[in-house]
């Protein structure tokens, strides 16, 4: 049976990451990658999270199932976390927590709801997104659409992304990037939230917003700006947080589907709707993950060394967006790049063309995505004159 299956292609990001390994130019730079880096090129264990595993080992008693939902210590932190410390829905008692296998698990747990809960909607996502979100929504077969986000002078097109939004079906579910939009680093201002809030109002839609940089923008309260409107001023949001950027912890997989409902009641049903997703899933999330954040987040001393070391993270991207921009000043083009310091994240729609990106891989040994995204993190103040004077070249 096998011999009819067909081999797809890897990867896109997989096959730069091997072609960057193979090149031999001692100059090479790495913007391709998904993941921080710091000024070493390294993506190191954060202090907070050793010190916390340290703990953990010493104290676990057993590694016995979680449940469905996680671990109850682990809502606990997050929930105050993405909706804030005083917040009217947690005191409502209308948000749930389920940890999940990292952002996209919790993604995916969203849309296996979706699909069997609320059938026949249809979800909107930006163009572009995140590629994944494409297959996560209609592996779960729901049927995706996509409104406008960037124009084509490389800017936010907040314009047309509004003007489509008036256009969704009634009860439709529109995906939204709470902050640090992937791919293109360009985030809606306070204003813009406002304005989505009301159209969202107007069609009755169902916000699905996703928040998996929490803390690489502007701040963790800031960047969270837009997912506690929605999440106060409508009766129905859905959440899905991701630990593995904030806090390191890639490969521990821990993410958390938020589903806030109008009331405690109506909470709980949906709550038990998503056990059943999650079991029919994976059964149980993993555990150690969550069972990290939750050690550091539960104690005082941990939790501001993590805020310290997160804050250095966010600080340097956001500096490294600055000078990426001066670097190009004395090419004269300062001016065209210069929104690669007023997006947020970890990525940026440089607006390279896809034939320029090729000519800084095969000239440069420079490597990123063919829309121009690169991976703000995989700039240095080393190879941030080499890369201007690449870009210039091919300018
Ligand atoms: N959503 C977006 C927009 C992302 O960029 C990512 C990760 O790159 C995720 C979700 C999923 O993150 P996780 O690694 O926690 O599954």
């Amino acid at each position: 049976m096998f011999e009819q299956i067909e081999r797809v292609p890897g990867d896109a990001i997989l096959g730069l990451i091997e072609a960057f390994k193979k090149d031999t130019n001692p100059q090479k730079v790495d913007l391709g990658v998904g993941v921080y880096r710091d000024a070493q090129g390294n993506t190191p264990v954060m202090r907070a999270v050793k010190e916390a595993e340290a703990l953990l080992l010493k104290n676990e008693t057993t590694k016995t199932y979680i449940g469905s939902h996680g671990a109850p210590s682990y809502g606990e932190v997050i929930l105050p976390m993405v909706l804030g410390e005083n917040s009217p829905v947690l005191e409502a008692g209308r948000a749930s927590a389920t940890q999940s296998p990292g952002g996209t698990g919790a993604l995916r747990l969203a849309a296996d709801f979706i699909a069997t809960q609320l059938p026949g909607r249809g979800i909107w996502v930006s163009d572009p997104t995140w590629p994944n979100h494409h297959g996560i929504f209609t592996a779960a077969g729901i049927t995706l659409h996509k409104y406008p986000y960037v124009d084509a002078e490389n800017r936010l097109d907040f314009a047309g992304m509004l003007a489509a939004v008036k256009q969704i079906p009634e009860g439709d579910v529109i995906v939204l990037h709470a902050c640090c939009h992937n791919p293109t680093g360009f985030d809606l201002s306070q204003e813009q939230w406002q304005q989505v809030l009301e159209v969202v109002r107007e069609r009755n839609l169902l916000p699905l917003i996703d928040f998996a940089y929490q803390g690489f923008g502007e701040g963790l309260d800031e960047d969270a700006f837009g997912v506690r409107l929605m999440a106060e001023q409508l009766d129905e949001v859905i959440i899905t947080s991701s630990c593995s950027k904030n806090f390191g912890i890639y490969c521990e997989r821990t993410g958390c589907l938020i589903m806030v409902a109008k009331n405690a009641e109506q909470m709980e049903n949906v709550r038990s709707q998503v056990a059943i997703v999650a079991r029919e899933n994976y059964s149980n999330p993993p555990a150690h993950g969550g069972a990290i954040v939750s050690e550091i987040l539960h104690n005082a001393e941990l939790a501001a060394m993590w805020r310290e070391e997160l804050t250095e993270m966010r600080d340097r991207i956001n500096t490294l967006r600055r000078d990426f921009v001066e670097a190009l000043k004395p090419y004269g083009l300062d001016q065209k790049y210069a929104c690669v310091a007023e997006q947020r994240g970890m990525f940026s729609y440089t607006g390279l063309t896809p034939q320029q990106v090729d000519r800084l891989r095969d000239e440069f040994g420079i490597y990123m995505v063919r829309s121009g995204r690169a991976n703000v993190a995989g700039f240095s103040h080393e190879n941030l004159p080499y890369l201007a004077k690449a870009i210039a070249a091919v300018n």
